[in-house]
């Protein structure tokens, strides 16, 4: 069953230039078509810049879509306007950011930062709205003791723990979780991974897991989309885009990723040139300006979806049939 459902979305936004004050349109999102299925871990992989955060604020209602829609179980969510109707829908989707440090109001207590979205959207009484935080303080490895302090006394592992609690304070069905580890020591990042793996077990919980770091993903997630400029180019379980990669750009983001505990030596696939502006988006496929494969096509005409199986698609010339342009 899918939670989430994607369907053609672009998103643009207005950027003003450092130098000249020029006011720039960057065109964020080009049409993506994503589902999500109950239950799953779906990561969304790429370079900083592809588009991965703009798609989490998209779901999230934090920043206005240009076309497309937003289903979420079968209703569309992108025209959400009322903010009973953006309360209702912020019960069941959560959001975790990257940095546990600007998440957190500094002023409060953790015991008022995790009270206030009960005192917002439910009716409870202070023993009831107390019995759920301690819960889920204590879900995320936390004692009750924490709730009398402040953010500042935490460590970074530790915030994040609090920030994850307060997402899951009204138990929500999908978490959508931005770099939730990135901006923290790698010898937490493995424990943050752990809890979050162990939350979605415990809690049935579903997750959109966006991060740059391949490693990660290859251990927590059940699919992966490789995004591109805006684009996802590649989609499949976690396993076929890991052991057979299909897009150039999926190709070269995996010869990258050390392959620790293993004999295998890849040379990593280097890319030409940086990640254009989507400011400037290139025509046909987007990455034919670092792709060696590339011929006159990929300038002037967008590739479509070629299936290897039903879950394994990717957008690319190379691999369309005998009909093929290349
Ligand atoms: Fe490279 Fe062309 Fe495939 Fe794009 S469509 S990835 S430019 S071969």
């Amino acid at each position: 069953m899918n939670l989430l459902e994607i369907k053609d979305l672009k998103v643009d936004y207005t950027t003003k230039s450092g130098v000249s004050g020029e006011t720039k349109l960057v065109h964020a999102i080009n049409g993506v078509n994503l589902e999500v299925k109950k239950g799953e871990i779906l990561a969304i992989a790429g370079e900083s810049g592809c588009g991965k955060s703009t798609l989490a604020k998209s779901i999230m209602r934090l920043v206005d879509i240009k076309g497309g829609e937003i289903d979420y179980r079968g209703d569309n969510i992108s025209n959400l306007r009322s903010l009973k109707d953006i309360r209702h829908f912020y019960q069941k989707v959560q959001m975790i950011f990257q940095n546990p440090y600007s998440s957190l109001n500094p002023k409060m207590k953790i015991g008022a930062i995790l009270k206030e979205p009960l005192i917002i959207n439910k009716k409870l009484s202070s023993k009831e709205m107390n019995k759920i935080i301690e819960e889920k303080i204590g879900q995320v490895g936390l004692d009750k003791s924490v709730l009398d302090k402040y953010p500042h006394e935490f460590s970074g592992g530790q915030r994040q723990r609090i920030a994850i609690a307060r997402s899951l304070i009204l138990e929500p069905e999908l978490i959508i979780a931005d770099e939730p580890v990135s901006a923290l020591d790698v010898s937490i990042q493995a424990q943050i991974i752990n809890l979050l793996k162990d939350l979605k077990k415990n809690l049935d919980l579903t997750f959109v897991f966006i991060s740059h770091d391949l490693s990660v993903i290859k251990y927590i997630s059940d699919r992966v989309a490789i995004m591109y400029l805006g684009e996802i180019v590649e989609i499949g379980q976690t396993s076929e885009i890991f052991s057979s990669p299909k897009h150039p750009y999926t190709q070269a983001l995996l010869s990258s990723v050390p392959q620790i505990g293993t004999d295998e030596n890849k040379s990593a696939i280097s890319l030409a040139g940086e990640l254009p502006s989507p400011e400037n988006l290139p025509p046909g496929c987007k990455f034919h300006t670092r792709c060696s494969h590339a011929v006159d096509v990929c300038k002037t005409t967008s590739p479509q979806e070629h299936e290897f199986t039903p879950s394994h698609k990717c957008k690319c010339f190379l691999y369309l049939n005998e009909n093929s342009m290349i």
